[in-house]
């Protein structure tokens, strides 16, 4: 299983820490903050999508 990163800049989650996280249906459900600023949404360790990405 690969390692979870960041589609923006290929940044392990590991390395990010968990901004918030909110208990869902489909399990935990986390954001996290990327050093590229996206904030990576992820859903049971896996990155299901970004937001937030900044504009450059
Ligand atoms: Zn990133």
């Amino acid at each position: 299983m690969p390692e979870p990163r960041c589609p923006h800049c290929g940044c392990p989650l590991a390395e990010l820490l968990p901004d918030s996280v909110h208990p869902s249906a489909e399990g935990k459900v986390g954001y996290r903050r990327c050093a590229c600023g996206a904030w990576l949404v992820e859903i049971g360790g896996i990155v299901v999508g970004t937001t937030g990405l900044a504009r450059s």
